[in-house]
């Protein structure tokens, strides 16, 4: 609704609308999803506290700039499939992206209500609008159109955010679009990374299914730089451009000893077993894992969480968070941290892994130090420093490792001419453009570590720009 005819509405005295969820207890003994999402009243409660500023503060903080005022204007009015295009035009995972998107660090921290501390819900809103889209056949879901066909084709290695988002962009602006995933199903880190009680599978299958409708084509079990070089892909199988968004799926590990024992896992590993090959589901699905009753979990970001309350779904007794600064410090969302305390996750913060001890090649402990915050160090965090003679040994028999990853060098080492970052990152333009004419790349395999969004804005950024190159 254009400005001039939108009234600005008067702010409401309502609190923010809370979303149910399961009880702590009864949640831990299965998978099934953690916020149960609103309903329509709740959506509507929610979306009358938005004041529909002239002026909307809150779309500059999405760094896809979704039009967020125009989006919770449908839900007032009650056109829930208006919003649901007013979403997608930005956006092709609005329910995944409404679960798992640090909405608190971007979109709600500049809306103009945090100014006293209740933000609109955004993220519950837009969770709404995409679950009212996934609710819908196929045929009545919304499917943005294509553009006229440019008889150009781009090959997007990587199917997670930042690929899905450059696919969708693609196929939008008229290109014949071929994503090639390594595994054996397309998503990412928002299939074998995020786990079910976060984000369910079949959520993002079903946002696919729509990128599927505008003609994407997916091809699994393709391992770009194995399967095909990344010159194949152009040379023998023709595509015009590429776009890769390989992510940064490579475990980092802490480098002491004892870390080849068995029951240590990298936090990867743990959570690719669990949530895209079921090992959760053994023997239904034949991909076992060992269950410890004691674990400890090395780091203090999301995957840490993950780790740690997937640890305790599967049966574990004691589940520890190892972190070497204070849990004010910790880089997981603040929800995240809430939902693993009431889950009975054991923060032990202020301590750093030296050693893991074992017997017989398995586990026994986790020696740890003691560690104080010094003054800041790059980062702006307060640098930990250890406190000597502290050590002592936590009792367990399994460790995970959640440190963060690194670019995997599968499709890079063979990819000559591409340049790269000393740690092995593909270096860009802020476009996306690499040193290889017609190549583009973007997400946690340009930046590192990131978010769902943020990969999805590079995505999309790139995706426009090839659309210049292929038209040029
Ligand atoms: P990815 O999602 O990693 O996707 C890359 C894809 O490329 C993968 O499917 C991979 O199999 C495939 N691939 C790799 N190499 C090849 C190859 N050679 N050939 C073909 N295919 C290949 N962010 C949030 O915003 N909110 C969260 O709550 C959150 N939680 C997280 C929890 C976990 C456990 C993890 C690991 C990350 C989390 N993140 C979260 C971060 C976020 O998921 C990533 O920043 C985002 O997924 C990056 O997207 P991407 O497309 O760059 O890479
Ligand atoms: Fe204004 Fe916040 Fe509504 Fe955005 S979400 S239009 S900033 S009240």
């Amino acid at each position: 609704m254009p400005d001039e005819v939108t009234p600005r509405r008067k702010p409401s005295k309502a609190p923010r609308t809370a979303m149910p969820e399961r009880d702590p207890l009864e949640r831990t003994q299965d998978f099934l999803e953690v916020a149960l999402g609103y309903d329509e009243e709740l959506a509507r409660a929610e979306a009358e506290r938005c004041l529909q500023c002239k002026g909307p503060t809150c779309i500059a903080g999405c760094p896809v700039n979704i039009d967020i005022k125009g989006f919770v204007g449908k839900i007032i009015e009650g056109d829930y499939a208006g919003g649901v295009r007013v979403l997608k035009e930005r956006n092709a995972l609005p329910a995944a992206c409404g679960r798992v998107c640090p909405q608190e660090e971007q979109c709600e921290a500049a809306c103009v209500l945090a100014r006293r501390g209740d933000p609109v819900a955004i993220g519950h809103l837009e969770r709404f609008l995409g679950d009212y889209d996934l609710a819908c056949d196929l045929e009545h879901r919304c499917v943005p159109e294509v553009g006229e066909p440019s008889g150009k084709r781009a090959a997007v290695v990587g199917s997670g955010p930042s690929g899905l988002a450059c696919a969708g962009e693609l196929a939008r602006l008229g290109h014949a679009v071929t994503v090639f995933e390594s595994l054996h199903a397309p998503g990412g880190v928002l299939v074998y990374g995020i786990p079910e009680f976060r984000l369910p599978k079949a959520i993002v299958t079903a946002e696919i299914e729509a990128l599927v409708a505008m003609g994407v084509d997916v091809v699994t079990d393709a391992v770009v730089g194995a399967t095909y070089t990344l010159a194949e892909l152009t040379a023998e199988l023709g595509f015009d451009a590429v776009f890769i968004g390989a992510g940064a799926g490579l475990p980092l590990f802490l480098g002491i000893p004892g870390e080849n024992l068995n029951g240590v896992y990298s936090a990867n590993e743990f959570l690719t077993r669990n949530n895209l090959m079921r090992a959760y589901e053994f023997p239904r699905y034949d991909t076992p894992i060992w269950r410890g009753r004691k674990i400890a979990v090395v780091g203090g970001g999301n995957v840490a969480m993950d780790a740690a309350r997937t640890a305790k779904r599967l049966g574990a007794e004691e589940v520890f968070l190892v972190y070497r600064r204070s849990e004010e410090e910790m880089p997981a969302r603040k929800e995240e941290v809430h939902h693993a305390r009431q889950e009975g996750i054991e923060f032990k913060m202020l301590c750093s892994p030296v050693e893991i001890v074992g017997r017989y090649g398995w586990v026994t402990g986790l020696t740890a130090t003691g560690m104080e915050l010094g003054p800041p160090d790059s980062s702006g965090r307060r640098a930990p420093v250890c406190v000597m003679g502290s050590d002592f040994v936590i009792d367990c028999d399994t460790v995970i490792i959640a440190l963060g990853t690194r670019a995997n060098p599968i499709l890079t080492q063979a990819a000559e001419g591409l340049e790269l970052t000393k740690n092995g990152y593909i270096v860009t333009a802020e476009d996306g453009a690499t040193s290889i004419p017609g190549v583009y790349a973007g997400g946690d395999i340009v930046t590192g570590s990131a978010t769902v969004i943020k990969a999805m804005g590079a995505g999309m950024r790139a995706a426009r720009a090839m659309d210049g190159f292929l038209r040029a």
